[in-house]
């Protein structure tokens, strides 16, 4: 059985601010919102993490993302806005079925992000490059 909750809003068996979906996605507001109007955009499909996600089910997520965020910047007229996923348990990711935030943001709101950032040393940079690089697959 799937326990899931974001499964249940994607199939209707839970409840949620259902505001737009598609045939493989699905956004909803989140129910414990970092400011009001705080969405979540999820494949309905069950992926934990994003890098799990099929390319063409998550071109579709970036689409819906990008229509959802535009919605938000006309509606309710926010500064800022981030778009995040957290993905795996040190990530802070507590629901297990991939999903984006789209977060509105509004001066002095108190969010932050970033609080310790680090600096690269001599070629560090470099080597951080190259052993990504390596990876890029076609
Ligand atoms: P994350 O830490 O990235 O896994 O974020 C999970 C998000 O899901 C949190 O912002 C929660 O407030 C939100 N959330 C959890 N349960 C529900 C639910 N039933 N409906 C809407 N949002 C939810
Ligand atoms: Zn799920």
């Amino acid at each position: 059985m799937n326990d899931c909750i974001f499964c249940k809003i994607a199939s209707k068996e839970a409840p949620a601010e259902i505001l737009f979906e598609t045939e493989r996605v699905i956004t909803f507001l989140d129910i414990n919102p970092i400011n009001y109007g705080h969405t979540l955009i999820i494949p309905k499909e069950h992926y934990r993490e994003f890098h799990e996600i099929p390319e063409e089910i998550s071109k579709e997520l970036i689409i819906v993302t990008s229509k959802l965020t535009k919605a938000i910047l006309e509606s309710l007229k926010p500064h800022g806005y981030n778009i995040f996923t957290n993905n795996g348990r040190f990530a802070g990711q507590a629901i297990m079925h991939c999903h984006f935030h789209i977060v509105p943001r509004f001066l002095n709101d108190g969010f932050k992000f970033r609080p310790h950032p680090k600096s690269y040393k001599q070629n560090e940079m470099k080597q951080y490059g190259d052993l990504i690089r390596e990876k890029i697959k076609n």
